[in-house]
């Protein structure tokens, strides 16, 4: 069946951290916004990666002085807009003899306290390393300096909420497969994954925000627009047991000049990453070589008094940078800075190019900027000051404490994932809740049948990955017949819905 829509302002392709930004932004300035996503929200690269909001030292070298410098800025913002998501993070950088002098280390992290204001991240400083650290006895020396750390999937699915929030068309499972402009209107084609359904959608302009996928969106269609060259670096983490008790996170440089991360994760593991490598082929089957698991296990056992082996990888992801060519030689050293490109010659296209998780409220901003062209009457960048869903709180710790008062009957472990989670949306998910009991049935580690309906109600959950990868990360921890009665509490769910559906 081929149904006709009434005309939307702006569709965007690509449910990732920068399609749901543009979403959230142009929404809140009165655009009538439609966002399609082939799979579910952030199950492209934005739920691959390191999950630093971060300047990035490392670009420094690279002299990427606006990239860090406007990456540097949104450090703060970003805290202060999803303060259960993003959440500050101290650094601990080992100095070795052999590669980066000190004065060089010194002179870049002066730099980075220097470029942006800092209101709650404490600078950078020099440090010893003695019995206490987890490191090798000959490392001695070193240095400290603050970033932040991002829960980025769930990041994905707050801007996606904060998007519907503001009147936007959030649509997963919502493949775009054709486009074609008439009298300056774009007609796409959708097909819902699940049903097979076509749509046509018509919509002023289009935003290609389809991450790796950017150069192949349009294949098939007949497009004016020829797509930049685009350079596809893989990056890969494993994810093991807990390596350091502490809460630091270090960066480990290595002598091919590139710098690997060590960071706590979920409580009881360590995530380690990542690496850089040219990828061609489909970005959705992207995965971790046993070369590239070496490269990171190596890396460590440099450093660390605890050695690891491959036997001690939990889990593993690789995630694709949809990064602009700009010729440089090798993969670590390609651009990390995003463009965006405005073509009119058939009707409006904006395409997105590269871009971090950390810099997307920038990204969007200067979307609208480029859109502000075609629709000169929306209102003023608004995303800098105004908090994102689930934030309305006063603090991280006030939350839990309010929390803990409120649902005394849950335990620690399932109150601090909540609020970590959902923030002040936990009020809602626990809504009408009054004892363990009325949460339904229990998955394991915590997660309910309420859960689960709340993150496919309200979050666009709809799969186990979804659910135990996107939404959280309780894929480290369920056993297989644990996900074996979530699959079929699922499977039950859809049965439901499907039948509500026929008899409606
Ligand atoms: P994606 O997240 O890939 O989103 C694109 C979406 O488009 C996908 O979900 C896809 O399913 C959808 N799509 C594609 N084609 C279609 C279609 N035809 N119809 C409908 N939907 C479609 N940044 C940081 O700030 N900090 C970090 O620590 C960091 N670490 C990184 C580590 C690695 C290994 C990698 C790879 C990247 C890292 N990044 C980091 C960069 C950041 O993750 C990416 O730049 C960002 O996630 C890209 O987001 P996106 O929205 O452009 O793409």
């Amino acid at each position: 069946m081929n149904q006709l829509s009434p005309i939307h302002d702006l569709l965007i392709i690509g449910g990732g951290i920068n399609g749901t930004g543009i979403a959230a932004d142009a929404a809140g300035r009165g655009l009538n916004v439609v966002l399609c996503e082939m799979n579910d929200l952030a199950s492209g690269t934005s739920s691959a990666s390191t999950k630093l909001i971060h300047g990035g030292l490392r670009y420094l070298e690279q002299y990427e002085f606006r990239l860090v410098r406007e990456a540097l800025g949104e450090r703060e913002v970003l805290l202060h807009n999803a303060p259960h998501l993003i959440k500050p993070m101290r650094f601990r950088l080992p100095h070795m003899p052999h590669l980066r002098p000190k004065w060089m280390i010194r002179a870049g992290l002066f730099l980075y306290d220097s470029l942006s204001r800092r209101v709650t991240l404490p600078g950078s400083r020099g440090i010893k390393f003695n019995d206490s650290d987890p490191l090798v006895e000959s490392l001695k020396d070193g240095f400290e300096y603050s970033d932040a750390w991002v829960d980025d999937s769930r990041l994905v699915v707050t801007l996606a909420q904060c998007a519907r929030e503001k009147s936007a068309d959030i649509r997963v499972r919502s493949k775009c497969v054709g486009v074609s402009a008439q009298n300056n209107m774009w007609r796409v084609e959708l097909k819902n994954e699940i049903t097979g359904e076509l749509e046509t959608v018509l919509a002023r302009c289009i935003v290609n925000a389809s991450g790796p996928w950017v150069g192949q969106s349009f294949d098939g269609s007949q497009m004016a627009y020829k797509h930049r060259d685009v350079r596809l670096v893989k990056g890969c983490h494993i994810v093991v047991p807990r390596m350091h008790a502490g809460e630091e996170s270090y960066m480990l440089q290595n002598d091919d000049g590139r710098v690997v991360f060590v960071i706590p994760y979920e409580h009881d593991f360590t995530l380690i990453g990542t690496t850089d490598e040219d990828f061609t082929g489909d970005p959705s089957e992207a995965e971790i070589s046993e070369r590239e698991k070496d490269y990171l296990i190596n890396i460590v056992n440099t450093y660390f008094r605890k050695q690891i082996s491959s036997a001690d990888v939990l889990h593993s992801f690789a995630g694709v940078r949809p990064l602009l060519d700009d010729g440089e030689g090798s993969a670590s050293e390609v651009s990390r800075d995003y463009t965006l490109d405005m073509d009119t010659s058939e009707a409006p296209l904006l395409t997105v190019y590269g871009g971090k998780i950390t810099t997307y409220r920038c990204l969007a901003e200067s979307a609208m900027e480029e859109l502000e062209k075609i629709f000169p009457q929306m209102g003023g960048p608004w995303t800098q000051t105004e908090v994102l869903p689930g934030s309305q709180f006063e603090s991280p710790s006030q939350l839990l404490d309010e929390l803990t008062k409120r649902f005394s009957w849950a335990s620690s472990e399932q109150l601090c994932r909540w609020a970590s989670s959902y923030g002040s949306c936990t009020y809602k998910m626990l809504e009408g809740v009054d004892c363990a009991a009325d949460l339904g049935e229990d998955f394991g580690f915590g997660l309910s049948a309420r859960e689960v309906d709340y993150m496919c109600e309200q979050e666009w959950a709809f799969s186990v990955d979804d659910i135990l990868w996107r939404r959280s990360k309780l894929g480290l921890r369920l056993e297989p017949l644990q996900v074996a009665k979530l699959e079929g509490y699922l499977l039950g769910r859809k049965k439901a819905i499907t039948a509500a559906w026929t008899y409606t």
